[in-house]
């Protein structure tokens, strides 16, 4: 059996397109009192089962089994693939792989909106400063001025 490293390596990301990765679907289950994440991947065909609902295969990873599928070629340890693994992994890892690139951009997007509001702030501090000399000059101006009487 190849391990998680072998089959990590064998998957060529760039062969996933945004649709394969559009029906990876992310859940949780509980194991041993621990939420573990799954994707649940609709099959390619769009085949429904019985019920009319899209036959879906259901990919975990966990240290002491790695990889594994439900689809036919799973089930059978995917000792007839070519990558040691179905395209249903390779599809969950790039998913995965592409959510924590979606969260990285969000944290990003975040610290820049940060830098964003500290320069405004920075402005608009200048902005009052200038305005309050300004006050302080028009303030001084009449004062100055004789009183009309
Ligand atoms: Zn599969």
């Amino acid at each position: 059996m190849a391990t998680a490293t072998q089959i990590l390596a064998n998957i060529d990301f760039t062969q996933v397109t945004p649709e394969q990765i559009g029906k990876c679907h992310k859940a949780f289950e509980l194991v041993d009192g621990k939420a573990v994440p799954f994707y649940l991947i609709e099959n390619e065909a769009g085949t429904l089962d019985q019920d009319g609902e899209i036959i879906e295969y259901k990919v975990t990873y966990d240290t002491k089994h790695g990889f594994r599928c439900t689809c036919k070629a799973g089930q059978h340890g995917f000792a007839n693939c070519k990558n040691s693994a179905c395209k249903h992994v390779g599809w969950a890892v790039a998913a995965s792989r592409e959510e924590s690139e979606a969260l990285a951009e969000l944290a990003l997007e975040d610290a820049q909106q940060d830098v964003k509001t500290s320069v405004l702030t920075k402005t608009e501090k200048a902005f009052y400063r200038g305005e309050e000399k300004r006050q302080q000059a028009t303030a001084s101006f009449f004062a100055g001025l004789p009183s009309r009487q």
